[in-house]
């Protein structure tokens, strides 16, 4: 190459050879192609960062680039903002009804109207789908919005007025998170927004709350319970109470109910209806079940007493449906020598809802093997008699809520009536839970159910106040 060069400057010294000629020639072609194509490349590549920095549909900033102008924000100025976190409610029926292009239609004039409604704001995104996300300094907040202004920023917020379809309104629901300190990032205001959106989603319109601390104090405490929760299966820190089941003539324990209780280092007693719905999301359900199984066969296994009352237990639908839940609890029950017949197993009408099919199968194989199963809760869920003819089950426990509607309505005690006479038609045990009172045992008794539970006999109780009842 050095001699090509030379060659070039000093004209007229031609000592090259032809091959030479020709490979400087190739070498000249393949340079250019690399040129081309490194320079076609580095457009690409421009294009793809652009693409990726802009959300085509409504060229606002994308979710990323949203995320890094945000976090930079928050790090680095001075002034206080807050986040805003936007959804329209049921959009997805938009595009059932109406078509996918209507959708983007509606979605694009709701960006623009949403970007002259917030010409203030420092950045918007739409974060997916039909969620938008808006950071706006704190003050443009506090006076358009809070300050009991909330309905008229509904109103001015109700920019879907004009392009809600004839006949088909769209609402928005927002929540609000005041960014107040550095030490968050973006997604995590969204969730915080988020989370105060839903406090009203299901109010009919449009609906606007703002993140606040007893919400912030309810994250705190979900967030350690997640943090610990295995760590107080590791510790034995969950442990059972039991409420006794009461013949409704005799008014002698026939069984007990499992329940349990969760005796955190932190929080100190922790009742069911706190950590269990955050097991159901996060999937510990499964080995809080099973757990619960365990502790409880441990307890039946050693003590005569026990053996001699059926014992109920709690199984989430998740437990249910997605374990292997028959083959789980058979080697629970064979490490600890007892077997399926000393245990009823409670199930909700939500695992019908969620998979009649899988459910019926599943309770199939629990009887099958020795268990008795009841339908927990009945009267609660959606499914109605309709969806329990479906499934075979020993027992049904009929909840309180009943019971209450009951004492002050008489289509209520008709109701109560027919449930428990269609149930003993199909030889079915009836329990009625959260028993009180004497009126309520007494009214129950009229229409001869067979079992009761309620505080009126017991709270539920440590398993030795339990053996020292029987
Ligand atoms: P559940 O299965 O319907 O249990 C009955 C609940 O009603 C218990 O609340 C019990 O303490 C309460 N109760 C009993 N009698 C009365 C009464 O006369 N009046 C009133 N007001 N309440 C009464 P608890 O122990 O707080 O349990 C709440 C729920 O947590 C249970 O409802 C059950 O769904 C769930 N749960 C409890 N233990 C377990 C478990 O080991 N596994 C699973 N998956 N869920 C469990
Ligand atoms: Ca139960
Ligand atoms: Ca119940």
């Amino acid at each position: 190459m050095e001699k090509i060069l030379l060659v070039g400057l000093t004209s007229g010294a031609i000592e090259t050879s032809h091959i030479e000629i020709v490979s400087f020639v190739i070498l000249m072609l393949i340079g250019m192609n690399i040129l081309c194509v490194w320079t076609y490349l580095t457009h690409q590549k421009r294009q793809i960062t652009k693409r990726l920095s802009i959300d085509e549909l409504t060229g606002f900033m994308s979710y990323q680039a949203f995320c890094e102008v945000g976090n930079k924000i928050i790090r680095e100025s001075n002034d206080e903002y807050s986040l805003l976190f936007m959804d329209i409610d049921n959009f997805k029926y938009v595009n059932e009804i109406f078509g996918y292009e209507e959708g983007t239609r509606i979605l694009q004039e709701f960006s623009m109207k949403l970007e002259n409604y917030f010409k203030e704001a420092k950045a918007i995104s739409r974060v997916g789908g039909d969620r938008f996300a808006i950071i706006v300094k704190r003050e443009f907040v506090v006076d358009s919005i809070e300050k009991d202004k909330i309905k008229e920023y509904n109103q001015g917020i109700n920019i879907l007025d004009q392009i809600s379809h004839d006949y088909y309104r769209i609402y928005i629901s927002s929540g609000i998170y005041h960014i107040d300190t550095n030490n968050v990032d973006i997604p995590y205001c969204i969730d915080c927004a988020d989370e105060a959106r839903k406090k009203e989603k299901f109010i009919y319109g449009n609906t606007c709350s703002v993140y606040s601390k007893d919400m912030a104090k309810a994250s705190k405490v979900k967030n350690e319970i997640v943090h610990s929760m295995e760590k107080g299966i590791e510790n034995k820190e969950f442990t059972m109470l039991y409420q006794p089941k009461v013949d409704v003539k005799t008014n002698q324990i026939v069984g007990a109910e499992a329940l349990v209780r969760w005796v955190s280092g932190y929080y100190n007693l922790i009742y069911p209806d706190h950590f269990i719905p955050v097991f159901e999301r996060n999937g510990f359900i499964l080995s809080l079940d099973y757990y619960v199984f365990e502790r409880v066969c441990e307890s039946v296994s050693k003590n005569q007493k026990m053996k001699n009352l059926k014992i109920s237990i709690n199984l989430s639908t998740i437990t249910l449906l997605e374990g292997d839940v028959l083959k789980q609890l058979t080697k629970i029950m064979e490490k600890h020598s007892v077997c399926a017949s000393d245990f009823d197993i409670e199930i909700t009408e939500t695992a019908l809802i969620q998979d009649a099919c899988k459910a019926v199968l599943k309770v199939d194989q629990l009887r099958q093997a020795g268990f008795s199963v009841s339908m927990d809760d009945f009267g609660t869920g959606m499914s109605g008699l309709s969806r329990f003819s479906e499934i075979a089950v020993d027992t049904l426990k009929i909840d309180k809520s009943f019971l209450d509607r009951a004492s002050s309505s008489l289509k209520a005690k008709e109701t109560l009536l027919a449930i428990i006479s269609l149930a003993k038609k199909l030889n079915i045990t009836t329990v009625v839970e959260g028993i009180e009172e004497q009126e309520q045992l007494d009214l129950i008794k009229e229409f001869d159910c067979d079992i009761y539970q309620g505080f009126l006999f017991s709270r539920p109780i440590p398993q030795e106040e339990l053996i020292k009842l029987l």
